[in-house]
């Protein structure tokens, strides 16, 4: 009798055996899809492996793949994930898989449909003359037309004749009766931004510092093993440029490349780039697909048909078989991490991935991330270093205004001036704020009462597009116009400056000016940022203004003044981390300017311009900064000093939350006794995000210098700790977000 192990996305930690009678035995296999009984319930989960089989084993309903979905590798991977990231397997795979397939079936459906009907697979008949066949004087004049077009084309599918000719069933049907067309199925793939028409480029030659780099990274692809590298090379030194090639070399030698990028709807322009480079197949996890068309990309890839996937976060999970390399954009952007449910890293992931394969492994950044830059003087990473920009353009000249004193300047003289210069020469501005809405903070002038959300402990913004106050954290939102709920007084006073506030300011200023926002309220849409980018693309926008989302990697030549209204919000975050997200937002916001012929100029607004992170990201010293921040880390005994895991106790009664959170800290201390101690409790706390959506949530952070004491201790945790009722604990390995 044949048993099978199978993983369920459910949160609980074992994987289940079931019997496969004999009638299905010959379905069965590693990496399928499994219909099973589940208590009450059927159930979808995925095949991993033979079990023992035991008398009292389930027998599974029914296989729901005719060929496997993940390959016996992959799920080798999955179950690494599982076991490093403590989350149950079951939810690990689901995270991997295209979303809907693991779906229950619905109520009342037939035991053998498949679960995935949502994701219904598109079928086209194609039709082709049969060789050697003329027109036949008995067709009447449609059928004739119909037959000449598809001679002509080679091939047509209905949808195509339908666009020509309306509704063609009889004539096709006619057509095919005589034995003169061939009608046959296939299966289609929806993809909207496949038919985007791009012009192709050539290679650019490579200057000195790309030769070496991509040098050293070709030789390694021919060696065949695990390499990871730090490609740390200043903003605008043509890192792309050396991505494009090196995946070319491995392209042209047989294997393929996997590229993670932040965000792929901030990224439009490198997508680009990949399309007019490479002829071979290109797969794009975009974030705008529906389940459906993003079902169909990963259908593409599993059938190898692409030999390049490009995608965000979850694309490190991509059914790519012989990976050459992984390349890793931007590899300090925070989006990496998944906050939420299996809370996995997919720059750390690509490295244990990348290992893997034998594969090359390429962190790009010009800020990396200080893990990285610790991680090549330890020799865990190569180092490959870009420190010009191409073509010899110089960085950007930094000018600061000084905050101090001057509380509530949103533009300050000088920025204004510099902006004036440069509306005036025709040059485009890009001004950066980190926080959306119109004012941030609503106080009341008569009584002090600050407005907050009920909600969350964090205070509403006021939208003036939507004249309402809103929160950013769970949507909730009043009417504007709203009395004072203190005093009932009238008299809120509007505090705190937001994008919609600074925009609207520079339309009273310059009033002949082209004025663009982006920021998450202006970007919603499908194709709402790569519109933004047009304007500037195009020339069609004289000053955008917008939050990080214009600090990411985009290459506009014509930007020649960069203005940062506020960084200072950044550095206060309660978070040992603020100083590296400072530098790095800072950085990457100064190095939009002066890509072009035309040199750039940034005027950066501060409260706190002596502050390290600040004063060395103006003074364009990243080594500098590095050092002084590894020093601080390495006495507060923080990453990449020490390992962190974070537990978040979430609830809707303060009390039990707080309780829950005592007693896990009180059960980790007994069992770090046990264990010889070597790791470090820190609280239970309330978290600095105290109420979220109406929900409590305090945290525990837990420190080692060992890594695998702290697993143990975690995996020991997670055995004997019952979560009290109204109580849901999360476990982050390396957390990220510590709010
Ligand atoms: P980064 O990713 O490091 O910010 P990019 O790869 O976007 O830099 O390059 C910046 C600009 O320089 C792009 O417009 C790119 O086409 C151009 N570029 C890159 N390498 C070269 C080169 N070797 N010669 C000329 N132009 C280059
Ligand atoms: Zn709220």
């Amino acid at each position: 009798m044949l048993a099978i192990d199978v993983a369920i996305p459910l949160h609980l930690d074992s994987t289940y055996h079931y019997h496969v009678p004999p009638s299905l035995a010959s379905e069965s296999a590693i990496g399928k899809r499994v219909l099973v009984p589940f208590g009450r319930r059927r159930l979808v989960g995925v095949v991993l492996g033979a079990a023992e089989s035991r008398e009292e084993l389930k027998p599974v309903i029914a296989f729901l793949d005719p060929e496997p979905l993940l390959t016996a590798d992959e799920l080798e991977f999955l179950r690494w994930a599982a076991a490093y990231y403590l989350h149950p397997l079951g939810e690990v795979v689901r995270a991997a898989l295209p979303a809907g397939l693991l779906n229950p079936p619905r109520s009342g459906s037939s035991e053998e449909a498949a679960p995935d009907q949502r994701l219904k697979i598109h079928r086209e008949p194609f039709f082709k003359v049969v060789s050697g066949s003329e027109a036949h004087p008995r067709l009447g004049s449609r059928a004739l037309a119909i037959f000449t077009a598809i001679a002509a084309a080679a091939e047509l599918s209905r949808t195509e004749l339908r666009g020509r000719f309306g509704e063609t069933g009889a004539p096709l049907k006619r057509l095919v009766e005589l034995g003169l067309v061939t009608r046959e199925e296939r299966e289609l793939y929806r993809d909207p931004f496949r038919e985007e028409v791009v012009a192709r480029d050539e290679e650019l030659l490579l200057n000195e510092h790309q030769a070496a780099a991509h040098g050293a990274l070709v030789a390694a692809l021919g060696r065949g093993s695990f390499a990871p590298f730090l490609l740390h090379g200043v903003t605008g030194s043509g890192k792309t440029e050396v991505y494009l090639q090196t995946i070319a070399a491995a392209v042209a030698a047989g294997k393929n490349g996997l590229v993670l990028v932040p965000e792929i709807a901030l990224t439009p322009q490198l997508v680009k780039r990949f399309r007019r480079r490479f002829d071979c197949g290109i797969a794009v996890l975009h974030s705008a697909l529906s389940d459906g068309e993003r079902y169909d990309e990963w259908r593409r890839i599993r059938r190898g048909e692409v030999r390049i996937v490009i995608g965000a976060r979850s694309a490190i999970f991509a059914p790519l078989v012989n990976i050459g390399i992984i390349v890793v954009d931007e590899e300090h952007e925070p989006t990496y991490k998944q906050s939420e449910g299996f809370r996995y890293n997919a720059r750390d992931l690509a490295l244990v991935r990348g290992k893997r394969a034998d594969a090359v492994v390429l962190l790009g950044s010009a800020t990396p991330l200080l893990t990285s830059i610790q991680g090549v003087v330890e020799g865990k990473l190569l180092s490959l270093e870009l420190p010009e920009r191409v073509r010899g353009f110089p960085l950007p000249e930094i000018q600061v205004a000084d905050l101090r004193g001057r509380r509530g300047t949103v533009i300050s003289s000088r920025l204004l001036a510099e902006l004036r210069k440069n509306l005036e020469v025709g040059g485009q501005t890009l001004l950066f704020l980190n926080r959306r809405g119109f004012a941030t903070y609503l106080v009341c002038g008569d009584c002090g009462h600050v407005i907050r959300c009920p909600n969350c402990s964090v205070t509403l913004t006021y939208h003036r597009n939507r004249e309402r106050n809103v929160c950013h954290y769970c949507d909730y939102s009043l009417p504007a116009a709203t009395l004072c709920p203190g005093c009932n007084g009238g008299a809120i006073t509007l505090l705190g400056q937001g994008t919609e506030r600074v925009e609207e300011e520079l339309r009273e200023l310059f009033p002949e000016a082209r004025i663009a926002r982006m920021d998450r309220d202006t970007t919603a849409g499908k194709g709402g940022h790569a519109k933004i980018l047009k304007g500037l693309e195009e020339g069609s926008t004289d000053i955008l203004v917008g939050t990080q989302m214009i600090a990411k990697g985009h290459d506009f030549p014509g930007v020649t003044l960069v203005g940062v209204l506020a960084i200072d919000t950044v550095l206060n975050f309660p978070d040992f981390r603020s100083a590296e997200r400072a530098y790095q937002l800072l950085t990457q916001v100064i190095g939009r300017a002066g890509r072009g012929e035309n040199p750039g100029r940034v005027v950066v607004q501060s409260l706190m311009p002596d502050h390290y992170a600040i004063a060395r990201a103006l003074a364009h010293d990243g080594a500098g900064f590095y050092r002084e921040e590894l020093e601080f880390r390495q006495e507060a005994g923080y990453p990449p000093f020490a390992h962190l895991a974070a537990l978040h106790f979430s609830g809707n009664v303060e009390e039990s939350v707080r309780k829950g959170a005592e007693a896990a800290a009180a059960l980790l201390t007994a069992l770090r006794r046990s264990r010889g101690g070597r790791v470090e409790l820190l609280g239970p706390i309330a978290s600095p995000l105290a109420k979220v959506r109406g929900r409590y949530r305090w945290q525990l952070l837990l420190k080692s210098r060992r890594r695998d004491i702290l697993h143990t201790l975690l995996k020991a945790f997670r055995e004997e700790w019952r979560t009290p009722a109204g109580v849901r604990v999360n476990i982050d390995v390396d957390p990220v977000e510590m709010m």
